[in-house]
Order: structure tokens, then C-alpha cells, then sequence
């Protein structure tokens, strides 16, 4: 499933293709992509709309329109939000088609079928994302942030950075790797976690995404898809049972919220 890297790489390339360009029409594949709106809502919401900027929120791809509403795209498990040359050559796989002025198109191509499209108003945003917490790339996810969450809770400190309301979108594999980074143990309680070791982990975070996002970016300039776990140097992840890189100790995993987590028993305490 596209995380935060990845959804941050296809928001940036958008935005470098289709700001600015008009819209001239739009076609959806499905009614179920626009759940629980309707197909037509968006087609003649977008008709006619100039593509202001393109930005992030969590998982989540915004396009703002000039007319005052915006397009949320989520992409779910396969999806991709690109730009085409030619709107008539679109594969067969695109679920959502926007036709933009010089005959480009930006399509949701989407080999599953799973994700979604929906259209707001731009004032309504601050309410659609009321539950999810600060960006960890973002000026509100400080050191003295993640300090502050931490000590309010006695939840295994995984278990918090993989909760959306506090912390918006970090993935799963980012969340084991920076652990690992700062040496603290996943099922740590978080407020156990120490000072020390929490400033190392606000700075193992920020520095896991930024090298995933740059390593997302590589990889959507391949064809094809790919997937984050192929293209990420990660140091634990996926690596039960081998050898820790620093102590040579065998990585473990183990089930926290029903998601794989990987540690080393060695440098993780
Ligand atoms: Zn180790």
C-alpha cells in the first residue's frame, strides 16, 4: 500500500505536471469511486476548473480547483495518480480521467479498483481531517511534540506513532525503522521512553521519511509500479532472523496492532 513517501512523490510530481492546466471534462469508471458521493457530482464539479495547487494531507492527494472546492484522492493499494500526454491513450486500468486543456489528461490509474475520489468544498477540509494529528514533516511535529505525546501514554510506543490522530500517516516500515535507529524497544511504554532517546527518535522520523520520499521519487521515474519494501534501504525491516547490521544479533519480529514490527534485541532496549 503507497505511504507517506509515496503519496508525498506522486503529490509532487502532479503538482509539477498539472498546476495551472484547465480542466476540460472528466470521466469516472465506476459509481463505487466516488462513495459515498456521486460520479456526476464530480464530473460537473471539475468542468471547466483551473488546477490551483496540488498538495498532502496524511494519505491523501488534494487537488485544489479555482472555483473554491477541491479533489481528495486516495489511492488505497494500487493506486496512481499521473499525467498523460494524449487523454485518448489512458490504459485500461484508469478508473478516473481528467481531460485538462492541450489534451493531457490526469488519471487514477488503479489495477484494483480500490481507490477514491471525492469533491469538497475547500472550507470543509479542516473538518474532513479533524481526527488526523500534525504531519511528521510538517512546523507542528517538533521534538517537543512527540516529548509531550509520549508522556501522556503508557501505550507501547509503536503502537503511538502508528496512531493517526496524533501523528498523521507514518507508515508501518518507517515507524520499525526509526525505532530501531534510536534504540528504543517497539513495546516500550511510550511514556518510559526517555528524553534523550525521544529527541533521537523525532530526528531517526523526519530523517527515515526524507529518505524514503527521495527514494519514492526514484522509483516512480521507472515504469511501472513498485513497492516501497523492494526500493527502501531498511535496516530491520523484513529482516527477521537475519543479522542486525550494527550487532550482529538476529532481528526479531513480533505482532503489535495486528502489524508486523521488527526490532533488534540487541540495540533496542
Ligand atoms: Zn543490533
Amino acid at each position: 500500500m503507497p505511504e507517506l513517501p509515496e503519496v508525498e512523490a506522486v503529490t509532487r510530481r502532479v503538482r509539477r505536471m498539472a498546476a495551472g492546466a484547465r480542466i476540460v471534462s472528466a470521466g469516472l469508471y465506476r459509481a463505487g469511486i466516488a462513495a459515498p458521493q456521486n460520479p456526476e457530482k464530480i464530473r460537473r464539479g471539475t468542468r471547466g476548473q483551473r488546477i490551483e495547487a496540488v498538495e498532502r494531507r496524511g494519505k491523501n492527494i488534494l487537488v485544489f480547483l479555482d472555483g473554491g472546492s477541491v479533489l481528495r484522492v486516495h489511492l488505497r493499494m494500487t493506486g496512481n495518480l499521473t499525467v498523460i500526454a494524449d487523454h485518448r491513450l489512458r490504459p485500461v486500468t484508469a478508473r478516473a480521467w481528467f481531460e485538462l486543456d492541450g489534451g493531457r489528461a490526469m488519471i487514477l490509474d488503479d489495477p484494483r479498483a480500490l481507490g477514491r475520489i471525492t469533491l469538497h468544498k475547500t472550507a470543509e477540509l479542516a473538518k474532513l481531517f479533524s481526527n488526523l494529528g500534525p504531519e511528521p514533516l510538517g512546523p507542528e511535529f517538533t521534538p517537543e511534540f512527540l516529548a509531550r505525546i509520549a508522556a501522556a501514554s503508557r501505550k507501547p510506543i509503536k503502537l503511538l506513532l502508528m496512531d493517526q490522530r496524533l501523528i498523521a500517516g507514518l507508515g508501518n516500515i518507517y515507524a520499525v525503522e526509526a525505532l530501531f535507529q534510536a534504540g528504543i524497544h517497539p513495546a516500550r511504554k511510550a511514556c518510559r521512553a526517555g528524553a534523550g532517546r525521544l529527541r533521537a527518535l523525532h530526528a531517526a522520523i523526519v530523517g527515515t521519511l526524507k529518505l524514503a520520499i527521495d527514494s519514492a521519487i526514484k522509483a516512480y521515474e521507472l515504469p511501472g509500479g513498485f513497492s516501497e519494501e523492494e526500493v527502501f534501504p531498511a535496516a530491520v525491516y523484513g529482516r527477521e532472523g537475519e543479522a542486525c547490521l550494527r550487532c550482529r544479533r538476529l532481528v526479531r519480529r513480533m505482532k503489535q496492532g495486528g502489524r508486523s514490527t521488527y526490532y533488534c534485541p540487541g540495540c533496542q532496549k
